[in-house]
């Protein structure tokens, strides 16, 4: 651990006063839960919606906390070592961005609208390969997940992904000047959260906020399908380099991709050679993320074969596409989170894995809001309905009121309405499921976090 800062050098960081120690204390790690606190560590109090820090600063103390970071207006803390701050969590991002410093290693940050974790998941892997690399668990990318994320290097780590995700202007630029990467990945820019940022120009220029950490050697590395970001061809101050799909102008490009259920194979000329890439993460989406992950590479010199292993190896995080193949049925769990810009490669990964079931499989997809679309919501869920009929779903459940959208859509676009079943919540989908299921469905499971579908899937689990 790369720990060399005293309870003085803390106070100064964080434009803080620091009470009841001598100041000379040296502190080791940082953390915001008090059960995490052992000798030497400090503890930021920050106080949540639900829960507030300060309440546990004395046994934070006990625990062996060299001192606890607290919001001045908290009032005090009788003769327990307390640096008082104006905002916690400022403190912490501070705290972070000085011992981020000391690291002198490669960073690659990543945000977009849709596939951050993915993507980053990705990445590390081809990273991995020669580097030990450091990578955000789960989906810690907030402004208290990135500073937990970096206060977890240590001197072992030869490399970093982090993920950087944000619903409102200001945040990426925050937590980029914490990350300092020298490699700003962006994946897409999409819809989610156009209820804070009004637009989707509004939503990319958030995203480009990512470089106002960007080293000034470093490289930014965007998806070329994406027109918001073509758009910034020639026009970025960094090198800058493109991958896609579609846009053959783009400096890697996949093609002759084969997408099978439970993977896909593509080929990537790289350097004037061409390489056959495999992936076992299903949908054209893991593609454009394996390139992502080959540019990473090619930017840090890494040996082809190790952006082939990286892809072939990733494995993508929990509730994300997780198929399980039950005696009467397949399901597809993808129910972590939904956004428009995810649902047409889910799509494709129903109706291949139910092609590939022998061609008796019905293609049920079950659906739910998805939550913070602002005012396109309605719009955009009715797309979603018309996409389920182009792709030749067969079957449809939709569960919210907003998902009502979707069956609307559905209907509109030719699915049968006897085939369509509307619900307001998961516990009347949950009843009815019985009926409506028949075997060698595949069933594909997705809606925003919020909506808890994995409550439909434990049903399934117990059919
Ligand atoms: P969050 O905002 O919750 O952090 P995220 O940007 O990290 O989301 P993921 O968790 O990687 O995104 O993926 C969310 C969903 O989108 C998953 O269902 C996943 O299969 C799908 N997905 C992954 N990568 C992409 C991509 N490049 N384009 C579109 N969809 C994708
Ligand atoms: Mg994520």
């Amino acid at each position: 651990m790369k720990w060399c800062m005293n309870i003085n050098k803390l106070a100064e960081i964080t434009g803080g006063i620091a009470y009841n120690c001598s100041g000379d204390e040296i502190v080791k790690n940082v953390v915001r839960d008090d059960r995490e606190v052992s000798d030497g560590t400090v503890f930021v109090a920050l106080k949540g919606e639900n829960n507030n820090g300060h309440r546990f600063v004395q046994r934070a103390v006990n625990n062996g906390a060299a001192c606890c970071v607290v919001d001045k207006e908290e009032g005090s803390f009788g003769n327990l070592p307390v640096v008082a701050v104006d905002d916690t969590f400022k403190a912490l991002r501070d705290i972070a961005a000085f011992y981020r410093e000391q690291f002198n290693i490669p960073v690659v940050g990543i945000t977009g609208s849709v596939g951050k974790t993915s993507t980053k998941g990705m990445i590390a892997s081809v990273l991995g390969n020669e580097y030990v690399t450091l990578k955000t668990e789960g989906n810690y990318n907030n402004e208290v997940g990135v500073p937990l994320t970096i206060f977890r290097l240590t001197d072992n780590d030869e490399a970093a992904v982090i993920e950087m995700g944000m619903s409102a202007f200001g945040e990426i630029s925050r937590l980029s000047k914490i990350v300092k990467p020298d490699t700003a990945v962006i994946t897409n820019i999409g819809i989610s959260h156009m209820e804070h940022l009004g637009s989707q120009e509004g939503i990319c220029k958030a995203k480009f906020e990512i470089l106002d950490g960007l080293s000034i050697d470093g490289t930014i590395i965007l998806n070329g399908d994406d027109e918001f970001l073509w758009e910034k061809n020639g026009e970025l101050d960094y090198e800058t380099l493109y991958y896609g799909i579609e846009n053959k102008s783009c400096d890697v490009v996949a093609t002759d991709i084969k997408l099978y259920s439970c993977g896909s194979e593509f080929n990537v000329k790289i350097d004037g050679v061409d390489y056959k890439f495999e992936t076992n993460a299903p949908g054209i989406h893991h593609i454009y993320n394996a390139l992502a992950a080959i540019l990473v590479g090619y930017r840090y010199n890494l040996k082809v074969e190790s952006m082939i292993k990286g892809v072939h190896d990733f494995v993508p995080e929990g509730l994300r596409q997780v198929k399980t193949n039950y005696p009467k049925f397949t399901v597809i769990n993808d129910c972590y989170n939904a956004c428009p810009d995810s649902m047409g490669s889910g799509l494709d990964v129903l109706v291949l894995t139910a092609e590939e079931n022998g061609g008796n499989s019905r293609k049920v997809a079950c659906l739910a809001d998805m939550l913070e679309l602002g005012e396109t919501s309605e719009q955009e869920h009715y797309k979603v309905g018309l996409m389920c009929a182009e792709k030749g779903i067969d079957c449809l459940i939709t569960i919210g009121d907003m998902a009502g959208n979707i069956a609307k859509g559905a209907i509109d676009g030719g699915i049968n309405s006897s085939d369509v079943y509307e619900f307001g919540d998961n516990e009347s989908a949950i009843s009815r499921l019985g009926g409506i299921i028949k075997n060698n469905d595949v069933i594909w499971i997705k809606g925003s976090r919020g909506m808890h579908l994995e409550k439909v899937a434990e049903a399934l689990d117990k059919m």
